[in-house]
């Protein structure tokens, strides 16, 4: 059933039951629970059971579903199967379920076996529903207990009074598509109600407030400007995004990103938006620094807000400046939002402090990337300090060079030196040990990119955590 743990073959629609004719067989509190949900879409339910727990013959006195009180077999409920819209079996017999699913199944009527997956083609999501909005978590029948606990979390941020706000943006749709016939615009129309006063408006039912405040924004000027937002990503956990990251990432149309940007991280992206893959590998540039300037600027003036979304922080390593110098030159408007920098990241990951009261007092980011020529031009005399951490980017190709020219230049060989790999995400490795070891290791170990090296005192201060990352 599930293809793997990364995937699911399970996939969520929304059913309109209004008038819709649905069998639920037995008569339970299992059954029960159905009906209640069904109830509410103006379904027609119609249950198959000798007998009805108190809650069903209440619901049936009240004439909010049907009953026939039959046992529910192959041929009683075959006589029900033609004109459903969708069955539940919910009798005590598991074996009996099992054999009524798939009957359904050889009829092609969808059909849920309660607590059996494996038996059913459709299962019944855990749902939060405020009138028209709903949400609805399942995990493919995996853990009912979990989609229950997310439901509880979802039912916390909800507000109760969504659904007025869902109402009254429907009742405003067909207007505004009339009066602004450009669906992106219409969208941004819509985020800018939702980001000022119009969403509370309607929520707390002052539909007339909130109707003012939608025609301000229509009266305001919606031509397209497109604008650009250079945004750090962080060192490649999720979790270390920022707010205004994340915000960002939602309301972009197109997202230019970087190689050390990750699946998990772009999955936070607006599904819609453009994804274009700008990643930059030593020897392997997919664009041209100048190709993505351009891009930026011509996407901009098109009118798109463009996410420009980098590894880290955009301002260190990340060649933001040159970016903003480009966009400036042309008139673009821009946003610079900070991300967590792989310094900060990968120390903070492998509990290697950067400063130390007793043995660093400052703190240096040098790059280890070498030049067209191959050569590391740096100011040694600044960098080979005692006194220092030393977090050295872009520096795994040349890790034994930049080792041995620390040392020429005046640090002891058994100086310590830590590795840091794939920071911050589930596959980190860490290695330490000093200036003259640290090569051998890099290559034993087969580390790959990226990695972070610290150099300094503060890698014998390392402290390693027992609470989960
Ligand atoms: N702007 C980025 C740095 C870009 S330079 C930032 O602020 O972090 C790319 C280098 O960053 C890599 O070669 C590596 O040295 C480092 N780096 C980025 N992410 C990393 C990670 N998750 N783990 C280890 N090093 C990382």
């Amino acid at each position: 059933m599930q293809a793997s743990f990364e995937q699911t073959s399970w996939f969520p629609i929304m059913l309109h039951l209004e008038g819709a004719r649905v069998l639920v067989a037995g008569g339970g509190n299992v059954a029960a629970n159905k009906v209640q949900l069904l109830v509410p879409t103006g379904a027609r339910v119609e249950i198959l059971s000798p007998t009805l727990c108190p809650e069903l013959e209440r619901l049936v006195a009240d004439g909010k579903a049907e009953v026939t009180r039959q046992d529910a077999t192959v041929e009683s409920l075959t006589a029900r199967l033609p004109g459903c819209r969708m069955v539940y079996l919910a009798t005590s017999n598991r074996a009996l379920n099992a054999e009524l699913s798939a009957l359904c199944q050889s009829m092609n009527i969808p059909v849920c076996a309660v607590d059996a997956p494996e038996v059913s083609s459709f299962i019944t999501p855990a749902m939060t529903t405020r009138g028209a909005v709903q949400i609805a978590v399942s995990t493919g029948g995996a853990a009912p207990v979990l989609a229950r606990r997310l439901r509880a979390k979802i039912e916390e941020i909800m507000p109760a009074g969504l659904h007025r706000l869902a109402a009254f943006m429907q009742q405003s749709r067909l207007a505004l598509r009339t009066r602004v016939p450009d669906s992106a615009i219409r969208r941004r129309v819509w985020e800018d109600f939702l980001d000022g006063t119009g969403g509370a408006l309607a929520m707390a039912g002052n539909t007339q407030a909130a109707r003012k405040e939608l025609d301000r924004i229509l009266d305001q000027d919606h031509a397209r400007t497109g604008e650009v937002w250079l945004v750090g990503a962080g060192p490649g956990n999720p979790d270390l995004l920022t707010l205004a990251a994340l915000r960002l990432m939602q309301d972009a149309d197109s997202v230019l990103y970087d190689n050390l940007v990750g699946p998990d991280i772009l999955n936070y992206v607006r599904r819609d938006a453009e994804r274009v893959f700008v990643g930059k590998q030593t020897n392997n540039h997919t664009l041209p620094q100048d190709g993505i300037n351009a891009e930026l600027i011509r996407r901009a003036k098109a009118g798109e807000r463009v996410l420009r979304l980098k590894g880290g922080d955009p301002f260190i390593f990340g060649r933001g400046g040159e970016e903003i110098e480009a966009l400036m030159a042309a008139g673009v408007p821009f946003r610079i939002i900070p991300g967590i920098s792989a310094a900060n990241g990968c120390a903070a990951y492998a509990g290697i402090p950067l400063t130390h009261r007793d043995c660093a007092q400052a703190c240096l980011f040098i790059t280890g990337h070498a030049r067209a020529d191959g050569t590391l031009n740096l100011a040694w005399e600044t960098i080979a300090l005692r006194s220092q951490t030393i977090v050295i980017y872009m520096g795994l190709t040349l890790v034994a060079q930049l080792c041995a020219r620390l040392v020429e230049h005046g640090l002891p060989a058994d100086w310590p030196a830590a590795i840091v790999e794939g920071g911050t995400l589930p596959h980190q490795r860490v290695l330490s040990g000093t200036l003259s070891t640290l090569p051998q290791q890099v290559a034993d170990n087969h580390i790959t990119s990226p990695a972070l090296i610290i150099v300094g005192q503060v890698v014998q201060h390392r402290v390693v955590s027992s609470a989960p990352a």
